[in-house]
């Protein structure tokens, strides 16, 4: 039997605003635990939670950016369950009429396709505090630092076929929220996470088949491996003749696993009801306007645009400009670069992504700047140096040496175009290697392309890599001819 994957996302994107939602307390990370909850986020009695209006410009952001519907009125709601975490005994969420509701995310697929993946919705609720059991023998501790901080949950359709589908689509998102300033996108921290919603059915059937959710996932390999556990565990489970329950499960990256938490059953009566506590939020036209006219470049368009005017490849492109800071760093280094647009790209795609990976460093904190690299870039193309020394050059400049005309200066690393020096490298080897030019002489001209990587191989390496390598192959052409 051939199966189907079903996939739909829900991903919470943490608000990046100085204050929680409905109160004034701070929402900055790692703070001494129960520092920065407030009388409202405690739930005391007395007190009233009072929307901050920076969440809901972020939200319209968010829906404006994905072209999703605004509507004119959303209402908060109370979701009552009760866990330690959690003090007033509900949170408050958006149930029925969330800020934002129906729009779409383009994403790019492996084989070079796009396509839309709808988003179902996307509403305001405030986060809850986190339980902790390190440190506290049978006990465990709780952390309200974290109760009342904004949240904008993205719901997604179930639009997604498959595990990379998933990625694309979370990465897409992530992409968006950081652009538009709204979201630090920081996974580790919790700043960005989701819950993957899995089915299967048999290929060719209409009705979806029983799904169950994956909590909390906060890395993009994660959901990748995750969902695949998981399919192939349903799989498994159907064709051996059972049936998937609909139940909340947890990965487990340790063990490549997922197993259960809850059923849903015993875990989704929220008795959702209208907050009394909060007016309902009214959205003119004109905010809408507002927003639209202030938004970013958004992740879609700049792809394009260095497309159009770089004539950079769709997965370079892609690549450059999935970070804002990224493609920032490119269109400076070109500049840099009087223009040469191929090789900045390759080279921070390259040398420089790799370097940052290696050394777990962020663009933001890249040891080479962006006019550094575009220096260095300048003179590879105006044949000051090779390709290959260029990288000396780079690891001079990431090890604070200096900049790129520096570096060369005091290295003594300037290409050999001297067309007299060269020639004598040339003789030289040529005299020096009687059998491999014999051996050159008697091969077929087809042949001979390969055998003379020999003798190319040798000048560069009397010349330490300085011998410009066009001419070199072009003057032993001509002598091995004789
Ligand atoms: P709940 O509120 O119980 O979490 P929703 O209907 O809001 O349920 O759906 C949550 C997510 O589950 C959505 O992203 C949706 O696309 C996805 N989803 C719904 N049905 C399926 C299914 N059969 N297979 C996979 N995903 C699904
Ligand atoms: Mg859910």
């Amino acid at each position: 039997m051939e199966w189907e994957t079903v996939i739909g996302l829900e991903i919470h994107a943490q608000l990046a605003t100085k204050s929680k939602i409905f109160s004034g307390a701070s929402t900055t990370y790692g703070s001494e635990p129960n520092t920065q909850a407030c009388a409202v986020d405690l739930g005391l009695p007395g007190v009233l939670p009072v929307i901050n209006k920076e969440v809901v410009s972020m939200a319209v952001k968010f829906g404006v950016a994905i072209g999703a519907i605004i509507p004119e009125r959303s209402v908060f709601a109370r979701k009552n369950y009760f866990y330690p975490d959690l003090p007033k005994g509900y949170q408050i969420s958006q149930f029925e009429h969330p800020i934002v509701s129906r729009g779409n995310i383009e994403i790019e697929l492996e084989d070079g396709t796009t396509k839309t993946v709808g988003v179902t919705r996307a509403h305001l609720e405030e986060d809850a505090g986190k339980s902790m059991h390190d440190g506290f023998g049978d006990n465990t501790g709780i952390d309200l630092n974290r109760a009342g901080t904004p949240l904008l949950e993205i719901v997604s359709e179930p639009d997604m076929r498959n595990a990379k589908e998933a990625v694309a689509y979370m990465k897409k998102i992530h992409s968006i929220v950081r652009y538009l300033e709204i979201c630090d996108g920081n996974m580790q921290e919790g700043s960005f996470r989701c819950d993957a919603n899995v089915s299967v059915r048999p290929k060719g059937q209409k009705e979806y088949g029983t799904r169950a959710e994956l909590k909390n996932i906060n890395s993009f390999r994660f959901v990748e491996t995750a969902i695949n556990i998981e399919v192939e565990r349903q799989i498994d489970l159907i064709e051996e003749g059972g049936s998937v329950l609909q139940e909340t499960r947890l990965y487990d990256a340790n063990k490549n696993e997922t197993r259960s938490m809850r059923s849903k059953e015993e875990a989704n009566d929220y008795r959702y009801f209208p907050d009394p506590d909060l007016l309902p939020i009214d959205i003119e036209a004109s905010f809408i306007e507002q927003i639209k006219s202030e938004l970013p470049e958004l992740p879609d368009a700049k792809k394009q645009r260095f497309i159009n005017d770089f004539n950079l490849s769709e997965y370079d492109s892609g690549v450059l400009t999935a970070q804002k800071e990224m493609a920032d760093y490119f269109e400076t280094c070109v500049k840099a670069a009087n223009g040469e647009s191929k090789l900045s790209s390759n080279w921070i795609t390259g040398e420089l992504a790799a370097s940052l990976n290696k050394a777990n460093k962020d663009i933001n904190d890249s040891p080479v700047s962006a006019e550094m690299l575009g220096g260095m870039v300048k003179r590879i193309k105006d044949d000051t140096i090779s390709g290959k020394i260029a990288k000396q050059v780079f690891e001079a400049m990431w090890n604070a040496e200096g900049d790129a005309d520096a570096i060369i200066e005091s290295k003594g690393l300037k290409q050999v175009t001297d067309t007299g020096a060269i020639e004598k490298l040339v003789e030289d080897v040529i005299a020096n290697s009687p059998d491999q030019v014999a051996q050159y002489q008697a091969a077929p001209e087809e042949k001979q392309g390969k055998l003379i990587g020999y003798f190319v191989g040798q000048i560069m390496k009397q010349s330490q890599g300085k011998a410009n390598p066009k001419q070199v192959n072009e003057l032993l052409k001509v002598k091995l001819k004789s």
